[in-house]
């Protein structure tokens, strides 16, 4: 299937055009950027005149920040294409419920992506913890901003969600992984005196057994970077690290090599996004954007040192 991608910025060329240029099911047909391209695909820097020329291509996925995202979406499934979106798959849960209803109108597909429930340690993780009662589970997500999201403006301002950008992600796992509901009850957020969004951030959350469930998140990490979880059961202890891509049960090694890079979580959206085309299906689980909004509802804001990159 011929296939748009729309925002050629860090995540498209680091990621996608890879997984889409190997992968069996698609063929990148066009891109639409207003200053990215990738050769020797055709280039559009307006969606709506892509939509009305390149007919021929069904499925467009959208590499765009949250904000503008929605709109976009918006236009390409009144279109009636299908639509794969990064994550998160929209700038509030409203406007993804809105594409949802608007998927079922227009009888396409929508894939809300949530690339770090592909790796490779976290369905493992999902099935150790199916039978376990969770006792205490610690999340730390910890990377260094300058480092991951140079000149990302759009991270600091409204809708760009700040440090939750990669929180988000532990979240997508957290909500996978544990087999019972939980719940935000406190946060904190940390917000630079000059941004519109949190560099830091720790929440806690509510389990239906007492569990003692927090998170926590900064983007202000220096040297080694963390992104890992703990959780502590009846029947032993479980972390998944490296982004969900290291897997050890009570100290041992669950997986017989990690893959630490984020090359196998893309090939497997794709594929699952060709499965729901065929299908006619929509994916859209959007538990971790409830954890998001819950979190900015309920978080004590404390003002901290401006950011500067
Ligand atoms: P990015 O490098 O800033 O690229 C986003 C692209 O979207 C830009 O190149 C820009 O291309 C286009 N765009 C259209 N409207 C825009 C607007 N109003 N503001 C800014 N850019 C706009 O961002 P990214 O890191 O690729 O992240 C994009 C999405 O992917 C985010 O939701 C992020 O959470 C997700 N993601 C990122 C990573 C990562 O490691 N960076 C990993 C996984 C997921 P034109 O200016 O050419 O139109």
């Amino acid at each position: 299937m011929k296939i748009a991608l729309l925002g050629i910025g860090k995540i498209a060329v680091d990621q996608h055009v890879p997984a889409i240029e190997t992968s069996p099911d698609w063929e990148l047909a066009v891109t639409v950027s207003r200053h990215g391209t990738v050769d020797d695909v055709d280039a559009f820097t307006d969606l709506d005149a892509m939509l009305a020329e390149r007919g021929d291509v069904r499925v467009v996925s959208l590499c765009l920040p949250p904000v503008p995202r929605y709109a976009a979406a918006q236009s390409a499934i009144k279109a009636g294409r299908h639509v794969m979106l990064e994550k998160p798959p929209g700038a509030t849960l409203s406007e993804c419920h809105a594409l949802e209803a608007l998927a079922r109108q227009y009888r396409v597909s929508l894939f809300a992506t949530w690339h770090s429930r592909e790796a490779a340690g976290v369905a493992g993780a999902k099935a150790w913890l199916a039978d376990k009662t969770l006792r205490k589970m610690t999340i730390s997500w910890k990377e260094d901003v300058r480092r991951w999201h140079p000149g990302q403006d759009w991270i600091w301002q409204p809708g760009g969600l700040g440090v939750f950008d990669p929180g988000i992600n532990a979240l997508s796992i957290m909500s996978e992984v544990l087999p019972d509901p939980i719940h935000v009850s406190s946060a904190v957020l940390e917000v630079p005196e000059n941004c519109q969004t949190p560099i830091a951030a720790t929440i806690d959350f509510t389990h239906p057994d007492g569990a003692e469930v927090q998170a926590t998140f900064d983007f202000r990490q220096e040297g080694e970077q963390i992104w890992s979880m703990t959780a502590e059961t009846d029947q032993g202890t479980l972390v998944l690290s490296e982004g969900g891509a290291r897997l050890a049960i009570d100290g041992t090694e669950h997986l017989a090599e990690a893959d630490l890079s984020l090359t196998g979580e893309y090939p497997r959206l794709y594929k699952r996004m060709a499965e729901l085309v065929h299908q006619g299906d929509i994916d859209m689980d959007l538990a971790p954007m409830r954890h998001v909004a819950d979190a900015f509802t309920l978080g004590r804001r404390i003002t901290v040192d401006a950011f500067v990159e």
